[in-house]
């Protein structure tokens, strides 16, 4: 049957726009769909003040075109989201992109024909697209999650999500301000509006750790230094299980004296990110040395935030790293200032939010405007707001209905010619997002390559295949910390969710090396006809 296109790839974020680049030059036809009018995807639609990449730009950015590399001045040690943003439309206007990018159009179903073998994508414009391949790029952390708290309707002033942030910006000068959450969102906006508000008001329900970023602008010698040296870094962070180059002291905090332990972790803080976690190798799969790690962070707590009260309030008590770790720029500090209130909601949810604020605790807290840094319905958000319906027209929503189960986070039993850029059980949001979505994408590339080579117009995993694939994910989540804290990993964020450890935690080059063993085993796990 004759279709419209090869392929139509849902979304244009890093990994749609970087799928588009392949297909395209493999001489497939793509469509690339995507809601936005806009490319960049989380760079797109999150603009709220403070946001910026927690790793470092030099290495947060795409490997597949050395040239780019070269071209490309990364200005802070940490970009800014404008900086990623211009990042992202420069690769779009440099490769020529936008040509095969159909703007502010949501595609709202997606059907599999069993008789022809092709999928009808349909979208919100009505439009009816016929393609051999749906390639989903539509993002772990970009479905916003509003939660519901009575009264949020009624509030007289305006209500932002920082997943969703006005394109104009907001200007928050002499305003009274609430902000519900303090994940990474919040930990990133909270010390900027607290800088230009009036008042800031935060509700905390899980305290949260947070590592400085010593954010700067970067020294031009050190970028001459990685860019003359880039192929060795990407290399090198392809053989660690985050896929981000970082010192990783191979060591157990547990078999290191005190001393030594405090040492390493105060150079770890001093330098500042993600790499606090990489002080010793057993932080995630031990409780006494992850308990190490954690009173470290808290004792920093206590001596920055004057009151103890409030130190007290801040200070996590779960596992460091359980939760996505953050990076901020001043974030405990700004609990010191007079015009931030710190209200610990742990035990006591928000009653309801009122015309004029919040009544928690038995308190009303009057505000202007209200800020959700309430994250995101991760992993599986995005794709099951489309109804997409498979063999026998099962929808995705119920092969799913109790966790998402997938053949390397790649594809679907039952979803024939379907592919899930960093779908869930893949390595993805563990990891280095981009080399992460370069992999799968070159994988996908391939794929469709050696079927068009070999003849083969369909390919689907194999039960045993997905079931083994669940084994590896699920049993690779047991060994850690990671599973044992209620996070957006296990969906505990949205009410209702299946709890499952949705990504892979197995490290990116144990992934790396399965994906490319079933390239080599002929497809292995897959039917092909
Ligand atoms: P996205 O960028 O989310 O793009 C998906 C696109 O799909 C969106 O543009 C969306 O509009 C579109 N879409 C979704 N559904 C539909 C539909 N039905 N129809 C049409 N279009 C649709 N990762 C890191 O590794 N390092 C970081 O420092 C980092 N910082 C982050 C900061 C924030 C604030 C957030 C939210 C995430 C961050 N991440 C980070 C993760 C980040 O999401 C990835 O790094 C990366 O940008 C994801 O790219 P993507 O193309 O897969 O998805
Ligand atoms: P998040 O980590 O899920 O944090 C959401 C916050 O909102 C949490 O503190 C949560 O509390 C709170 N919350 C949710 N519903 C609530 C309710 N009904 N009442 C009170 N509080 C509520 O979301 P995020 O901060 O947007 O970050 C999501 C992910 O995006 C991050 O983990 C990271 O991967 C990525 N990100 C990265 C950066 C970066 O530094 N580059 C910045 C932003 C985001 P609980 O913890 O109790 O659920």
């Amino acid at each position: 049957m004759k279709t419209d296109f090869d392929a139509v790839v849902i979304g244009a974020g890093f990994a749609g726009m970087y799928m588009l680049h392949r297909l395209r030059g493999l001489g497939f036809t793509a469509r690339v769909i995507e809601a936005g009018k806009g490319v960049g995807g989380t760079w797109y639609w999150n603009r709220y003040p403070g946001a910026r990449c927690d790793v470092e730009s030099v290495q947060y950015s795409y490997q597949f075109s050395p040239e780019l590399e070269q071209d490309w001045e990364w200005t802070e040690r940490y970009a800014t989201q404008p900086e990623i943003l211009k990042y992202a439309n420069h690769v779009a206007d440099r490769f020529d992109l936008r040509r095969d990018i159909q703007f502010e159009t949501r595609v709202s179903r997606a059907t599999f024909d069993e008789r022809d073998n092709v999928w009808l994508v349909e979208t919100d414009r009505g439009e009816r697209i016929l393609a051999r391949f749906v390639i989903t790029a539509m993002g772990c952390l970009s479905s916003p999650n509003t939660p519901k708290i009575e009264g949020l309707a009624d509030f007289a002033g305006p209500t932002w999500h920082t997943g969703n942030w006005p394109h104009e910006g907001v200007d928050f000068t002499g305003k009274t301000v609430g902000v519900i959450g303090t994940g990474s969102s919040a930990i990133q906006s909270i010390p900027i509006i607290a800088q230009q508000a009036s008042h800031l008001t935060v509700f905390q329900r899980t305290a949260n750790y947070t590592i400085p970023a010593h954010n700067r602008p970067l020294d031009p010698a050190y970028v001459a230094e990685v860019k003359a040296h880039y192929r060795e870094m990407r290399k090198r962070a392809k053989t660690l299980p985050a896929g981000i180059d970082l010192r990783v002291n191979n060591v157990p905090a547990i078999e290191t004296p005190e001393e030594e332990r405090l040492r390493q972790y105060q150079e770890r803080w001093d330098y500042g990110g993600l790499g606090f976690m990489a002080s010793f190798n057993d932080l995630l799969l031990n409780d006494e040395s992850n308990r190490t790690a954690a009173d470290f962070v808290r004792e920093k707590i206590r001596e920055i935030v004057k009151d103890p009260k409030t130190a007290e309030i801040l200070s996590p008590t779960n596992i460091i790293g359980c939760k996505r770790l953050c990076v901020d720029t001043g974030y405990w500090a700004t609990f010191n200032r007079p015009n931030v209130t710190l209200v610990d909601i742990r035990d006591e949810a928000i009653e309801r939010i009122t015309p004029t604020g919040a009544r928690a605790r038995g308190q009303d807290y009057t505000f202007d405007s209200l800020v959700l840094a309430t994250g995101f319905d991760a992993m599986t958000g995005a794709l099951l707001k489309v109804d997409i319906r498979g063999r026998g027209g099962v929808t995705l929503k119920e092969k799913w209905g109790e966790g998402p189960k997938t053949y390397l986070g790649l594809t679907v039993v039952g979803f024939p010619n379907l592919f899930t850029i960093t779908g869930p059980g893949s390595p993805s949001v563990l990891t280095n997002m981009l080399p992460s979505i370069e992999q799968h994408a070159d994988w996908i590339a391939d794929c469709l390559a050696a079927l068009r080579d070999k003849g083969v117009s369909l390919i689907e995993p194999v039960e045993k295949a997905e079931a083994f694939w669940a084994g590896e994910v699920g049993g690779a989540a047991n060994i850690t910390l990671r599973s044992s804290c209620s996070s957006w990993y296990v969906g505990a964020n949205i009410p209702g969710k299946p709890r499952v450890f949705m990504p892979y935690i197995g490290g990116l080059p144990a992934y790396i090396e399965r994906c490319e063993a079933v390239v080599a085993g002929g497809y292995e796990g897959f039917a092909l006809a």
